[in-house]
């Protein structure tokens, strides 16, 4: 690995992309085409509210449909937006497709809010809460119709400064909840200073809780502490009957997962929507 990284002065050298013959700066400068010629989707994950089976609200999920290499995960470009000085933008992009979209499901009757994810870089922007205020009020729209979602390594990789953004994204009414929740370095003191409603376990503890008991204690563990903190628990990940049902047993608010529903295009998740008025049989 390392003669090849000074042959080729890679910056950060991942085997994944060699061997698909990509390399992050080239896969840079495409995500960068990518914005500007509309490259980039939403899917839609919807999240179901455990103690009445109703859906409670969608996760909107980006895509990258490369004209040639086809989909993209987000795993591997947001990263790279990150280190490349993309991410703002590619926020940006994101709260607007969402609000379109929130537009078209009002006009339709469907009223559910959309969960965005933020980066650190996203909540170390001043600007970020005025940004998203105007985009609400330009699209008549109100507070309530967004959710924002951080991970405990984003935030706490600039405590003080994502502190100031969060609270006043805070004071504009707007739900925000801990994303990934156990799986960053974390002090659980944060939890109790920051303005969050929801803790959303990290799916890695959820995906196999049905089999593996000690990642069902961890899941556990994790809606109890989030009770007695007075936040909503959300399970992501959720990909048994089994597992849905331990979840309801724990307590747990609200719960994701490809068992209820895999991320759908925009269309698609309006179809499910409209003919799931009945969900009792989750
Ligand atoms: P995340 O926010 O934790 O999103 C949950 C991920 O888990 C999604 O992967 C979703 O498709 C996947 N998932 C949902 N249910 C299940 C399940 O039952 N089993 C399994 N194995 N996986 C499940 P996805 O869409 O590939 O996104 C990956 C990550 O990329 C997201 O994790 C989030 O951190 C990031 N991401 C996605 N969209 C955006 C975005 O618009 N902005 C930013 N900043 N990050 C994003
Ligand atoms: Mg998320
Ligand atoms: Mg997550
Ligand atoms: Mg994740």
């Amino acid at each position: 690995y390392a003669a090849k990284r000074m042959k080729t002065g890679y910056a950060v050298y991942d085997p994944k992309f060699e061997s698909s013959g990509i390399n992050r700066l080239n896969l840079m400068s495409e995500l960068k085409k990518g914005l500007q010629h509309d490259q980039l989707s939403l899917y839609f994950q919807p999240k179901i509210n455990l103690h009445t089976s109703r859906v409670c609200g969608v996760e909107a999920l980006i895509r990258w449909h490369h004209p040639t290499r086809g989909f993209i995960s987000p795993e591997e470009f947001i990263p790279l937006a990150e280190q490349g000085g993309l991410i703002r933008e590619l926020t940006s992009r994101v709260i607007r497709m969402s609000m379109e979209h929130l537009q078209h499901w009002k006009a339709i009757g469907i009223s559910i809010p959309v969960s965005i994810n933020l980066s650190v870089r996203d909540i170390q922007d001043n600007n970020l809460p005025s940004q998203i205020s105007s985009a609400i009020e330009n699209h008549a729209l109100d507070a309530s119709c967004l959710e924002l979602e951080i991970t405990e390594s984003a935030f706490m990789s600039a405590p003080q400064k994502g502190l100031r953004v969060l609270k006043n994204l805070d004071s504009l009414g707007i739900p925000m909840g801990i994303d990934d929740f156990g799986t960053g370095y974390s002090s659980i003191a944060y939890l109790r200073d920051l303005p969050v409603k929801i803790i959303k376990i990290d799916r890695s503890f959820v995906m196999d809780m049905d089999s593996n008991d000690n990642n069902r204690k961890i899941v556990k563990s994790i809606i109890d502490l989030g009770h007695n903190l007075d936040l909503q628990v959300v399970a992501e990940g959720v990909e048994s009957r089994t597992s849905l049902d331990m979840l309801k047993e724990l307590g747990c608010d609200m719960a994701q997962g490809y068992f209820i529903l895999k991320p759908r295009p925009f269309d698609e998740l309006t179809d499910w929507l409209q003919k799931k008025t009945d969900l009792q049989k989750l």
